[in-house]
């Protein structure tokens, strides 16, 4: 079954998110902005979703196709991902833990801590 929110967004469908579900609104953000300027440059070639991932506490969005306009729209997602718990999606910050970095708010860092130290 396909999930409703997810069926009126094609690009969404195929790819597998390697970050967390607190960061959803604003990947879900980022593709309702992509998908006019996608449609704007149907003829630069076909257009697919690499890869979503967190790397260095930041959300990254590779696409099969770059422009300026998409690239603006990836940045403003990334800068709003370094303020977003990953987890949780509240007002979170960036920090480095153990050579991790995640951006996370501070119940779910604190949550973390413990389990660690458990
Ligand atoms: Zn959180």
């Amino acid at each position: 079954m396909v999930c409703k929110q997810k069926q009126h967004n094609n690009f969404l469908d195929e790819v597998g998110f390697e970050c967390g579900d607190g960061w959803y609104k604003i990947i879900w953000e980022l593709f309702e902005r992509l998908e006019p300027l996608v449609a704007e440059s149907e003829a630069e070639g076909p257009f697919e979703v690499l890869q979503v991932k967190q790397k260095m506490g930041g959300l990254r969005v590779h696409l099969s196709r770059n422009n300026a306009a998409i690239k603006e729209a990836i940045q403003v997602a990334q800068e709003r991902s370094v303020i977003t718990c990953e987890l949780c999606g509240e007002p979170g910050f960036l920090d480095c833990e153990n050579d991790w970095y995640q951006t996370l708010c501070t119940l779910c860092r604190e949550q973390i801590q413990n389990q660690a130290v458990r």
